[in-house]
Formats: C-alpha cells, structure tokens, sequence
C-alpha cells in the first residue's frame, strides 16, 4: 500500500480518546508538531478513568479528579489548547445514540479539519472502549456533516477534511515526528497515575522511566521505517468524509 507522508498543518484538530492517556499514544508527537506549527488543537477523553488502577481500594472520585488534573497537564505539554471530558463511565462505554450525539457536538463545535482517533476496524483488540470509541469518532463525524442529526444541540453541521485512525489495523498514512518524540513521552509520563499499570514504572522509576522512553523512541523509529524518516506515527487516513 502506497504512503502518503504528512499533512499539511491543520489550522484546526480534534483528537478523541477512550481515556485519559490514549490520545498520547497514539498521537502525542503528531499533535504536539502540529501544535508548534500553529494548529489549535483540542483533545476530548470520552470516559471519567475510573477503572485506571490496580489498587482495589482506590478512592474512585479521587482517581477521575488525578486523571483529569493528569491529562490537562499532558496537554499543556503537548501545546493543546483545550481537553473535553465527556465522563462516560470506564469500561462501559458504548457506541449508541447518546454517546454518538455528544461526540458530534463536540465535532460541531470545535469545527475542526482534522479528526484523530482509535480505529474501530484494528483485529484483536480486546479493550471495548476503544473499539466504541473509534466508532464514536466515525460516527460522530457523519452526523456532524449533516444537518438531520442532533437538530436540537442548535450549533451548524460541519464536515472535517480528513480522519486519521491511531494505533491502525492498516497504514496508508504517517506523520514525520522527528524532533517531537521527547514531547510524548513527556506528556505520557504527566499520567502518573498510569505509572505502575500502563507504563511499567513502579519500583525502579528512574531506569524504567528510561525503558519506557526508550520503548517509544523504537517505537517511532520502526514507523519511521516504513517511509525513510527517522521517526513517524501510523494511521490508517480516510478523506472520504
Ligand atoms: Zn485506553
């Protein structure tokens, strides 16, 4: 499959995430390089992070108060200009009428040109939030088009250019991050409370904090390979919108 390299700089991005840290993985240096370069950029978390411990008594009110603090630091890393939480409850979200329509008020009125997300078609992937919140994100989007959907939330259709899928099933797009790595990892590691289940940093947290970013730049390196750059995020891009 042939690969297209690089957008041109959206003016506008919104990027939707299952939870609070999904959109850094699968995005993170995309978006900071895009913020740098001048694009407005919003993230939007659709669940409240409430399953995001291995701690059984965790104080779970606390948890989603942490993960929110967590992800508007991220995004301050990142140079994003706003986060939408939509606190649908962790692991429980779905993909029906309701959830569909606050993900197109979003699209409404963040007006924005390109849309990131989970791709709900990647095989054998067993989290449900992030299948339903891939299908959030297409979803969202042909009922943010057209004008018959959601008539009540009273904000103008509008229609992105460009989708572009995270963590894809198939690549036939990647953005060039060289230089931008270093804001990912910065920005995933502002989840400290995803330290010790997400990121594998717990008992030796300096040299597994370097493990992870060393993870991340390979990670970057090995996409990068797929069109000569030294380091690159893959998506799956859907223009037909
Ligand atoms: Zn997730």
């Amino acid at each position: 499959m042939t690969i297209v390299v690089d957008l041109p700089t959206p003016p506008r991005v919104l990027a939707i995430g299952a939870h609070a840290d999904d959109i850094e993985f699968g995005c993170g240096a995309t978006l900071a390089k895009w913020a740098a370069a001048g694009a407005h950029v919003t993230m939007c978390v659709c669940t409240d992070g409430s399953k995001g411990t291995w701690d059984g008594d965790a104080d779970l009110a606390a948890l989603i108060a942490t993960r929110e603090n967590e992800q508007r630091d991220a995004a301050t890393l990142l140079g994003a200009a706003d986060v939408v939480f939509l606190r649908y409850v962790d692991g429980e979200l779905d993909s029906g009428p309701s959830a569909t329509g606050a993900v197109c008020r979003v699209i409404r009125e963040v007006r924005p040109d390109v849309v990131l997300g989970h791709d709900p078609w990647q095989p054998y992937r067993i989290h449900p939030d992030h299948y339903h919140a891939g299908l959030l994100v297409t979803a969202g989007i042909v009922a943010a088009r057209d004008p018959h959907f959601f008539p009540e939330q009273g904000v103008a259709p509008h229609r992105p250019d460009t989708l572009l899928c995270f963590e894809p099933g198939r690549v036939d797009h990647v953005e060039s991050v060289d230089g931008y790595v270093d804001h990912k990892i910065n920005a995933l590691l502002a989840h400290r409370s995803q330290w010790r289940s997400t990121m594998a940093i717990d008992a030796r947290p300096d040299a597994e904090r370097a493990a992870f970013a060393a993870k991340l730049y390979a990670e970057a390196r090995a996409e990068g390979l797929r069109a000569g750059l030294r380091g690159a995020e893959s998506f799956a891009r859907i223009d037909d919108i």
